[in-house]
């Protein structure tokens, strides 16, 4: 089995288990691989992540362009990644909604809180709000995602980079559970709604 065979089917599973674990609704949310040279696997516009199927993939450039199909709205947001980011071998974008909570209300998450996200998420930062699939939005990340392998995207979502699909959407599920932990947290101290200390 060839080495894109596989790369596709994974982003089949990965897409699925976005969708059954609620890291995503409807047709929310993104993946996509880099391939090679300008070459890049990427999920199609408007077309449930649960339910994708492996020649729903689309193989394009790095202007969006493909054969067939409509890739990701958010494809702009995904290359100016891998143009700033020469070590990102793939990218994850979804809309977990504990994490999305600290994006709507412009908190940075602070990996510090817990021994096991100390080390690999010192924090993640929120960038600024702007309208998803725009120039705008992409350049936001553009301070954040240079040196932090996940951002959280104002009032949007969150996006996590890694050297393969399965370590970025580790990274998404790590980022969920802090945001999660991070809320009980303030919770279990007593500060009702407050947001804990470290949390600005
Ligand atoms: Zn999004």
């Amino acid at each position: 089995m060839d080495n894109l065979v596989l790369l596709r089917r994974q982003m089949v599973e990965i897409g699925r288990r976005l969708q059954q674990q609620n890291l995503i609704v409807a047709a929310e949310g993104n993946l996509s691989v880099r391939l090679g040279g300008r070459a890049f696997l990427v999920t199609p516009s408007g077309v449930g992540k649960g339910a994708l199927r492996v020649q729903d993939l689309l193989e394009i450039d790095s202007a969006g362009r493909c054969a067939q199909g409509r890739p990701s709205s958010e494809w702009p947001l995904h290359r100016c990644i891998y143009e700033s980011r020469p070590d990102v071998k793939a990218i994850c974008h979804a809309h977990p909604p504990w994490a999305t909570a600290f994006a709507a209300a412009g908190k940075d998450l602070d990996g510090s809180l817990l021994t096991e996200t100390a080390a690999i998420l010192r924090s993640v930062p929120v960038c600024a709000r702007s309208e998803p699939g725009t120039e705008a939005a992409a350049a936001s990340v553009l301070p954040y995602i240079l040196d932090h392998d996940a951002v959280l995207l104002g009032s949007h979502g969150a996006v996590t980079v890694g050297p393969d699909l399965p370590t970025a959407f580790a990274l998404l599920e790590t980022v969920e559970r802090l945001a999660q932990v991070t809320l009980l947290t303030a919770l279990a101290r007593g500060e009702g709604g407050a947001l804990p200390p470290g949390v600005r």
